[in-house]
């Protein structure tokens, strides 16, 4: 058992809201995301003297929870197919996740019955926690990896697959996008899973910036849901200038591709390099959008879950713009809670860490450790001197910092300062900034946001304090020259990878956004 299962299940039987007895979590990949600017780069995006920008730039993951009865280890799992109880044997229905599936011997059971299964598993020494990142570096992490064999039949009959969702393209309404309508002109990003590529639409010229997930690593049960959720909260974000909205989405057989707008600017982690620490009045102000960023998510039920400097971009004038809805959680309604182990290691709040059910304030804490980390230069959780100690330089490490460490505040910072960051980073999250009874607004009447004017900042009336470097709009300084140096082409698809795929799990996957569609005409 892996250092993290046992510190984990250790904190998780020392407290009060455990998880249910047995269960345990996955851990489906390790490697710290702790980091500091140690001095300046030779040119902006190029990595610092010693700097290894891989534990940052990465990390983004989804733990996966599993129940262990017996000496089966089960996951939770939707069936498509006609899927029968191995203990009551009642049908498993398939909505929601109603079927525990034991990774190891593959038992199907329902929820209701897994605790009651008497039944020893056939198959206990296979190790249950395998990753992999494939060959080319689009990680799988944990997103994706299962030590299910696809090759394996489902012990049940097949059935057709489910019809494609209803809120598609109405009849009548724009053409779908295809590959062939964009020219690709150059890679911009890279994150846990995807390729970020600056592309142009032929037929008008304009550029967006283009998301590519490799069918092949999303081919999991909550992968899939996870890939919808994206999708939603794109068209939610539509609506709202500080965060990226979402204009096409379409399929080939091996990718999905996401046309959002591009953003010029490039992302906070980006300048972060660059200028190593931000004034107060900076830090101020991307707070501030931010805040409101994430309270209008809030507002219609997501949790963000994956707030960090390299998912917060800049645009040309300086406002910011969040991107990356891979990790939201949609759904939430005030006062509701989910369980789910999963964020960025440095910025995953100690209630996930206990194991507790959390909600919005997750967030919160999240901004806590990016402003942090705004107006610091390093993260709350410096654990960078432990690296030349193997027992400290692990992720179970990071995550004991995070639970048990008090957090000091640099001495040069103001005292609204220290004053809002002890609010944000407040390990408990009911006394935490933002978490109380008046919720958005004591983030708002929080003297270190005095000088905001909010409603002014909403709509973009407050002129940035930095403005990003830009000649011309394609322009890519702000991107890091080892994404723009890269070949932008897409590898040709792979007949063996396609043929494990099945494709009846991205049905209706295509969307084009009415909004956007309808001001392109215009022009
Ligand atoms: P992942 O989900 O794999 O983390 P992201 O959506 O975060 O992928 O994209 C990876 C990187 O690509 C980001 O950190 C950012 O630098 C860049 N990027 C993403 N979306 C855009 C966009 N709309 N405009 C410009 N750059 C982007
Ligand atoms: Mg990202």
């Amino acid at each position: 058992m892996s250092t993290f299962w046992s510190e984990f299940l250790n904190i998780a039987a020392n407290h009060p809201f455990p998880p249910m007895p047995g269960d345990l979590w996955s851990p489906l990949d390790l490697g710290s995301n702790e980091f500091i600017f140690p001095n300046v780069p030779a040119a902006p995006g190029m990595p610092c003297a010693g700097e290894d920008r891989s534990i940052y730039r990465r990390g983004a993951r989804r733990w996966r929870k599993l129940y262990r009865v017996n000496g089966h280890i089960f996951q939770a799992k939707r069936f498509n197919r006609r899927a029968f109880c191995a203990f009551c044997q009642d049908r498993i229905w398939g909505l929601g996740r109603q079927g525990f599936k034991c990774i190891q011997c593959k038992l199907l059971v329902h929820k209701k019955c897994h605790k009651l299964v008497q039944k020893p598993c056939s198959n206990e020494h296979v190790d249950p926690v395998e990753i992999k990142d494939d060959a080319n570096g689009e990680s799988t992490l944990g997103r994706a990896s299962s030590v299910r064999s696809r090759a394996e039949p489902e012990p049940a009959l097949a059935e057709p697959p489910p019809a494609p969702r209803a809120d598609e393209l109405e009849p009548g309404s724009q053409r779908q996008y295809s590959l062939d309508d964009f020219e690709l002109i150059r890679v911009i990003g890279r994150g846990s899973y995807a390729k970020v590529l600056m592309v142009e639409l032929k037929r008008t010229k304009r550029v967006y910036a283009m998301k590519v997930i490799k069918k092949a690593l999303v081919t999991d049960d909550e992968d899939i849901d996870w890939v919808q959720t994206e999708k939603h909260v794109f068209e939610t974000a539509s609506n709202h200038p500080f965060l990226v909205g979402l204009h096409s989405c379409f399929q080939t057989p091996s990718r999905l591709f996401f046309v959002i707008e591009f953003v010029r600017g490039g992302d906070l982690m980006f300048h972060m390099q660059r200028q190593r620490r931000l004034p107060e009045e900076h830090a101020r102000f991307y707070a501030a959008e931010i805040s409101l960023a994430l309270h209008f998510l809030h507002d219609r039920g997501v949790i963000y879950r994956d707030l960090k400097l390299d998912n917060v971009l800049l645009d040309h004038e300086g406002h910011i713009k969040l991107t990356d809805y891979g990790m939201c959680k949609e759904g939430v309604r005030p006062g509701d809670t989910t369980s789910t182990f999963c964020g960025t290691p440095n910025y995953i709040a100690p209630e996930i860490l206990r194991g507790e059910e959390y909600g919005f304030s997750v967030d919160w804490w999240a901004l806590g450790v990016l402003t942090y980390e705004m107006l610091a230069g390093r993260s709350p959780f410096d654990i960078t001197h432990a690296h030349d100690n193997p027992d400290q330089n692990t992720e179970d490490y990071l995550f004991q910092v995070i639970l048990e460490k008090t957090i000091r505040i640099p001495r040069s910072l103001s005292v609204k300062a220290a004053s809002v960051l002890k609010g944000f980073l407040n390990k408990n999250p009911v006394e935490r900034l933002g978490c109380g009874e008046n919720g958005f607004m004591d983030i708002v009447s929080h003297p270190f946001f005095r000088s905001i004017e909010w409603e002014m900042l909403e709509q973009k009336q407050v002129v940035p304090p930095f403005k990003p470097r830009l000649e011309g709009e394609r322009d890519l300084a702000n991107f890091p020259p080892e994404f723009t140096d890269e070949p932008v082409h897409l590898t040709p698809d792979n007949d063996t990878v396609i043929a494990d795929i099945d494709q009846s799990e991205f049905e209706g996957f295509e969307y084009v956004n009415p909004l956007l569609m309808s001001l392109e005409d215009c022009v």
